[in-house]
């Protein structure tokens, strides 16, 4: 923009059109110290990363009943000691995020924490961890353990990135706050009236399980490839039909999956059934540059009703098809 041009843009022709939370988004992810720029195809894409923010959010809060109707802080929080590992993985990921964010906003470096936030609801959240999650969510016992678990981390990462945020989207962190469960020594009238996250040092003591599973979901994308392509040529329908097997060359990889048992692997992945091979299985073709071969085919057995994975255990009664993990669950 320059004066002398007459080209200015004035923030009351942006917040009509844009709303003046995505002004302020656009105003942190600025980098000051070189030319700051503007243009509908900025605002565009910023529109795109503001929907992402707010759609993770969304589902974060799904997972927690409206206004905490299925998950109550006070009463359902698991210990973080209980917590199934992959819970803790994303607490880790979420304290380190708090670290980042805390320190940027000291020197007032706003699109570090932009930056920080989007990558980490694109990547650690939506890619990973929210879709891995959704089966325990869904499927699991309504107050099993593994469930709470889930809630917990969930509860504690919104309650994070929501503060986190609060600065910037004032109004849309507000509506987040309002809308989620709280305990009772939490102020709740305003998300700017609550603390900022603090980074918490305990959490980062013991990092070996954090790298184990970071090192998991560098194989995971060469599984998730093999189900793509095995989806196109239509060898499985989805993926969570699927039976993998996964074989590789690499001994340090190959140490690394054996240490996790089958039925994690087989969640981690997405699929029905997951299985470790000793050689090559075949008509398998590695896919180039990747670490791991994996033969997918559909599993044996029925589909589930409830659960939609494939078991040889799958029995029907007047209801329809259900695996013995869903019978359990439904007292069955
Ligand atoms: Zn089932």
């Amino acid at each position: 923009m320059h004066k002398s041009l007459g080209n200015s843009v004035s923030p009351s022709e942006l917040i009509p059109k844009y709303g003046a939370d995505l002004v302020r988004l656009w105003v942190a992810s600025s980098d000051y110290r070189v030319d700051v720029r503007v243009s509908d195809a900025i605002f565009g894409q910023l529109s795109e990363t503001y929907r992402k923010i707010r759609n993770t959010a969304r589902i974060l809060l799904a997972n927690l009943g409206d206004g905490g109707s299925d998950f109550d802080p006070a009463r359902d929080q698991v210990a973080v000691a209980d917590m199934l590992p992959l819970d803790r993985w994303i607490l880790a990921k979420t304290n380190r995020l708090v670290r980042t964010c805390r320190e940027a906003y000291d020197r007032y470096e706003f699109h570090t924490v932009y930056h920080g936030i989007n990558d980490f609801c694109t990547v650690e959240l939506s890619k990973l961890y929210i879709d891995i999650t959704k089966d325990r969510l869904y499927c699991s016992g309504r107050t099993s353990r593994e469930r709470r678990s889930a809630q917990t981390a969930m509860y504690r990462v919104l309650s994070a990135i929501t503060r986190l945020l609060a600065p910037i989207l004032a109004f849309t962190s507000n509506e987040i706050w309002g809308a989620m469960p709280h305990t009772p020594e939490e102020r709740t009238d305003h998300v700017l009236l609550a603390d900022m996250p603090a980074y918490d040092p305990v959490l980062e003591e013991d990092q070996t399980e954090e790298t184990r599973f970071d090192r998991l979901f560098e194989l995971r994308d060469d599984v998730m490839k093999a189900l793509e392509l095995a989806r196109a040529e239509k060898t499985i329908g989805k993926s969570l039909e699927a039976k993998i097997t996964v074989y590789t060359a690499d001994k340090e990889a190959d140490a690394l999956l054996r240490s996790f048992d089958a039925d994690t692997l087989r969640k981690i992945f997405i699929v029905s059934d997951c299985a470790l091979a000793d050689a090559m299985p075949d008509h398998t073709e590695a896919i180039e540059g990747a670490a791991l071969a994996v033969k997918v085919e559909i599993a044996p057995g029925e589909k589930c009703d409830r659960c939609w994975m494939n078991s040889t255990e799958t029995s029907a009664d007047g209801e329809g098809k259900l695996c013995p993990r869903c019978r359990a669950v439904l007292g069955k």
